[in-house]
């Protein structure tokens, strides 16, 4: 991907907006309304607006059960082809309510809008995007309104850029256009210190650099998708995360937030859709962990948490994470790897989730730790495993002890206060 150069893009004074509306605020056709009316009001006041929008409410999650009923794995070209369409049904839907307003506008697929990608389905990369089409509405006087998480690779076949993807769309289409910024609007006022609707005691963070924010998206802040925030890391593209439903200003992602807001700790992530799986009693030899995770690499799955325990007379148990969701199509891939490294068998845990603090205040403090693990004892809840970086300790917990973990954590590191 390139950032845009042409100069009717460029040229600050007509320089588009990228808006993205997120499922909960599409969930219906009142609140499609709503948010056209929102378009409309941005368009009458600057002129340009692309528009990116999710599948409305929780139609793709309904799409992917509705898959998983006919086949338990199914293929992952054809759920590509199923769970593009939910997001390909909202931006016909809002065209129509905007011309209802009297506002000019034209829906376009991923393949319309030239969102090129990488052939990984349900998890495919975007490579490039082929903006004139949408340049041409702009220039037209439409608000175009683009379907997001979808694009198409090589072969023209549909992908999906993963779960919570149409934030990625939003982002790489302002970077292309170069758009003055691009405005993720969803159904919080912003990036908050933790989960809201975990801990009601979070505070809203009105800054936060993209590295830090890369680092909370992926240990599971879904607020953003964690590629959105690389992507508009290395183009530098002013990203702001605010409520749909109230005019307050929300929170800015870039590269330089304020001095003291850095150097602590930004907050605490948890994700309840993580499994893990265990390789039982793997012959503890060279080349394993090559052949198990180069397997699953090549099936397109993601793995997190790595965890080699100690050798016990030449065997180990193999363990690592990944999303719940990939725990279906991951079991063929699982089970022949399971054979062929000869480990005893393949052994999948659901009763987990992850809790994680994150944060630059890691960087040379001693007593982070044990802070986090008092913390949690005091709660009784036991952790399984820990994983660090520099700027997050991952905890894995018990799924149904997660909400106590976060609210623990968040006490513990003051982050209701300022
Ligand atoms: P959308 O459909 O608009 O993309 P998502 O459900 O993907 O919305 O993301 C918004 C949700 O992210 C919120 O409803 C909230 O429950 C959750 N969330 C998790 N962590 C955070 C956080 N740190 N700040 C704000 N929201 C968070
Ligand atoms: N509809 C997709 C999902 O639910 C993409 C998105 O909403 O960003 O993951
Ligand atoms: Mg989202």
């Amino acid at each position: 991907m390139t950032a845009g150069t042409d100069s009717a893009l460029t040229d600050t004074s007509r320089r588009c907006i990228v808006q993205k509306f997120g499922g909960s605020s599409v969930a219906s056709a009142e609140l499609i309304q709503r948010v056209a009316r929102r378009i409309a009001a941005t368009h009458a006041k600057r002129g340009r607006v692309v528009a990116v929008v999710s599948a409305m409410g929780d139609s793709t999650d309904e799409l992917i059960s509705l898959a998983h009923k006919v086949n338990p794995a199914p293929p992952s070209r054809e759920m590509d082809q199923l769970l593009s369409t939910g997001e390909t049904i909202t931006a016909p839907l809002m065209a129509m309510a905007l011309e209802r307003l009297g506002v000019p506008a034209i829906s376009l697929t991923g393949l319309q809008a030239g969102i090129r990608t990488s052939s990984v389905h349900r998890s495919a990369r975007i490579v490039d995007i082929v903006p004139q089409r949408i340049i041409d509405e702009l220039e037209r006087g439409r608000v175009v309104v683009v379907a997001g998480f979808q694009g198409v690779d090589e072969a023209l076949d549909i992908t999906t850029l993963g779960r919570g993807g149409t934030d990625t769309t939003a982002v790489a289409l302002a970077v292309e256009l170069s758009a003055e910024r691009c405005e993720i609007y969803t159904d919080v006022a912003g990036v908050y210190t933790a989960d809201p609707r975990v801990e009601p005691r979070a505070r809203l963070i009105p800054e936060i650099a993209y590295e830090e924010m890369l680092e909370f998206a992926a240990v599971g802040a879904k607020v953003m998708h964690p590629r959105a925030v690389e992507i508009g890391e290395t183009y530098s593209m002013p990203i702001v995360v605010r409520s749909t439903f109230e005019d307050q200003p929300g929170t800015l992602i870039c590269q330089h937030p304020a001095m003291e807001d850095r150097q602590k700790i930004r907050g605490i992530a948890h994700d309840s859709g993580v499994a893990k799986v265990i390789l039982t009693r793997v012959p503890d030899r060279p080349g394993i962990a090559a052949a198990v995770f180069g397997a699953i690499g090549k099936a397109g799955i993601n793995v997190d948490i790595i965890v080699q325990n100690v050798s016990h007379d030449g065997f180990t148990d193999l363990s690592f994470t990944i999303a719940e969701e990939d725990l279906s199509r991951s079991r063929p891939v699982l089970e022949e790897v399971a054979r062929e490294v000869q480990a005893e068998q393949v052994v999948a845990d659901t009763g987990i989730a992850t809790v994680s603090v994150v944060g630059t205040a890691f960087l040379g403090t001693p007593g982070m730790f044990a802070r986090i693990f008092d913390a949690l004892s005091a709660q009784g809840i036991n952790v399984e495993q820990i994983t660090t970086s520099q700027i997050h300790v991952t905890v894995i917990i018990a799924r149904d002890r997660v909400a106590d973990a976060v609210r623990a954590l968040h006490a513990e590191f003051e982050l209701e206060h300022d």
